[in-house]
């Protein structure tokens, strides 16, 4: 049988699936981002994978990919990562084909091959994580270029808050993980009541988003306003998405899409606040069906893609 092997590098996880050509995952692995010698340990865990049937490795990495060369030029949220030559590395290392690509188009990619937007011609695919990343199917065909919704300006004001891009008010500051830790520690420093206060053993500058998540659902006010004000600066950029690209489905994955219910509301009443009328009238905003591991998919989808080019 025929495989891929997909690797989705991004700012707090790396998993590595092996994919079949249906887009079956026959075997994974999942650990975490940790910024020494990631191409080192990825080498490690990939040889593992290496199987007859094997027909070539693809990656999703968050950041500025220069596909071509197969280097990622600028990786934002892995430092460790920046001119890192992937593809030759990996080549060398396995003699197989190598495929290098932004992780939320490898993301975009898996949802056009076997996810929700199979059926769809047009789409954007956002991904809620470390950072907001995204992707674009047009007219059923994969945009192969930087998609970087995360630093679209939302706030020009000096107020705006500060991104990793060295910029400020862009929409990844606003809405990603990150920038649910940042507010709820910033309003903590403030005095505001929440029993986020006393996580981590009273050290709240290491909560993360998984513990605003959990004090969101046993009721913490606190932790649901950050929810809400997600979802209304999401909704913000989606708005503006939709009046650009007039797509037939916006599709919203990545590691924070468990606390969908949280933050839906306010992103729908924004979009259709926002957006031209004629555009957003049949958009249909959706959650993605992969449970985990979408990047990965799609980064393996990309291989066959590939060899089958050939
Ligand atoms: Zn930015």
């Amino acid at each position: 049988m025929k495989t891929a092997i997909g690797i989705d590098i991004g700012g707090t996880n790396i998993k590595i699936a092996c994919v079949s050509e249906k887009g079956e995952v026959l075997e994974k692995f999942t650990e975490p981002t940790n910024s020494n010698d990631i191409i080192q340990r990825v080498a490690d865990n990939v040889r593992k994978f290496i199987k007859p049937g094997v027909v070539g490795i693809g990656f999703g990495i968050a950041g500025i990919i220069d596909r071509k060369r197969g280097v990622v030029l600028e990786s934002p949220n892995i430092a460790g990562l920046n001119n890192s030559p992937v593809r030759e590395i990996f080549e060398k290392e396995f003699s197989l084909p190598v495929v290098v690509e932004n992780d939320a188009n490898a993301y975009a990619y898996g949802e056009k091959w076997i996810g929700t937007g199979r059926d769809f011609n047009t789409f954007v695919v956002l991904t809620l994580g470390t950072g907001l990343g995204g992707g674009l199917i047009y007219k059923g065909e994969l945009f192969e270029g930087p998609m970087e919704v995360g630093h679209m300006v939302i706030n020009p004001d000096s107020s705006g808050r500060f991104c990793t891009c060295g910029s400020f008010g862009c929409l990844e500051a606003y809405v990603s993980g990150r920038a649910i830790v940042n507010r709820v520690i910033t309003l903590l420093e403030e005095g505001a009541k929440s029993i986020l206060r006393d996580c981590c053993e009273g050290n709240f500058y290491k909560m993360t988003p998984e513990h605003v998540y959990k004090t969101a659902l046993e009721g913490d006010n606190l932790s649901r306003d950050i929810f809400r004000e997600t979802g209304r600066y999401l909704g913000i950029g989606i708005a503006s998405l939709i009046n650009i690209f007039s797509p037939d489905a916006i599709i919203l994955g990545g590691g924070l899409i468990g606390s969908w219910d949280l933050f839906i509301e306010e992103l729908r009443t924004e979009v259709f606040k926002r957006a031209l009328e004629p555009l957003s009238q049949n958009v249909e905003i959706l959650k993605t069906t992969f449970q985990e591991g979408s990047g990965s998919i799609g980064a393996a989808g990309l291989v066959f893609k590939t060899a089958s080019k050939k």
